[in-house]
């Protein structure tokens, strides 16, 4: 896939090569940008995309074990899927950030024991959102515990608290280039490597899964000839990261390159006026 890349003057191209894209893993090559955007881009995926969470909790009746603080903490973490475009940030939101259908949803929870409560209990009153899973324990109720409260839930950024952390587990290395000069197949390189990379195949040795190498160098030790070199791409890199099943993974990384592509365009606009 060939995306236009963000520079002010003189677009580069940037081509992803994805690997492995699941509902909530992705793992691809990023080729043609700096390690500045290649760090931007994993500092979004992490804290820059906007998320539902439980912001804030009304509880009418609490018998159980947890303090109501302790239970507000709980119902916080839960990951949200939700159609995020329909809702406002409560900054940006026509009501000034006091709480309106546009920035906030309410989701109820009532619930009685003796039974462990878990996030399927949580009735959403919009009914495209609700728990990422079904099976995050809240609390356990013993005989007689009762629960019952109402929780809001807002968008936010991980930026500002971890619960609104969309993706999770993000980071990247630089793309490993190997070559392989004249070679006798003594085959000592293909031993020494602890990933698999080097294989001989056909008479030749060949490179298998160049993006598993950690560029440990042991091949280049192994080698009597010094044939072998392993480098590093100055603008290719292995990006990877998992979500919370707040949002899919593709959703997280298109949002992402949104969010950098936007900051860009205001910066360009603040440096026009200097
Ligand atoms: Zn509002």
């Amino acid at each position: 896939m060939m995306v236009h890349g963000l520079k002010r003057e003189g677009a580069f191209n940037m081509d992803i090569d994805i690997i492995e894209l699941s509902e909530r893993k992705a793992r691809f090559v990023l080729s043609g940008v700096s390690k500045a955007f290649a760090n931007g881009l994993r500092r979004d995926i992490l804290a820059g995309v906007p998320v539902l969470a439980i912001d804030d909790v009304n509880i009418y009746d609490n018998t159980s074990v947890l303090y109501d603080e302790q239970l507000a903490l709980r119902l916080g973490l839960i990951p949200l899927k939700a159609d995020t475009s329909t809702y406002n940030m409560p900054e940006d939101c026509s009501c000034g950030g006091e709480g309106c259908a546009s920035c906030q949803v309410s989701l109820t929870l009532s619930a009685e024991g003796p039974r462990l409560v878990t996030s399927v209990e949580l009735i959403s009153t919009d009914p495209d959102v609700s728990p990422a899973d079904d099976t995050i324990p809240i609390v356990e109720l013993k005989d007689t515990h009762k629960v019952v409260l109402e929780a809001i839930a807002r968008l936010g950024t991980g930026s500002k608290h971890a619960k609104w952390q969309a993706g999770i587990a993000s980071g990247y290395k630089k793309m490993p280039v190997i070559t392989i000069g004249e070679c006798d197949l003594c085959e000592k390189c293909v031993e020494a490597c602890p990933r698999n990379i080097l294989k001989v195949k056909s008479n030749n040795l060949n490179i298998v899964n160049v993006i598993d190498c950690s560029m440990c160098n042991l091949c280049v030790e192994a080698c009597e000839m010094d044939s072998i070199k392993v480098a590093e791409s100055p603008d290719s890199f292995v990006m990877a990261f998992e979500t919370t099943g707040a949002m899919t993974a593709a959703h997280i990384a298109v949002e992402a390159v949104n969010n950098i592509k936007k900051k860009a365009g205001q910066l360009g606009e603040i440096l026009d006026t200097l």
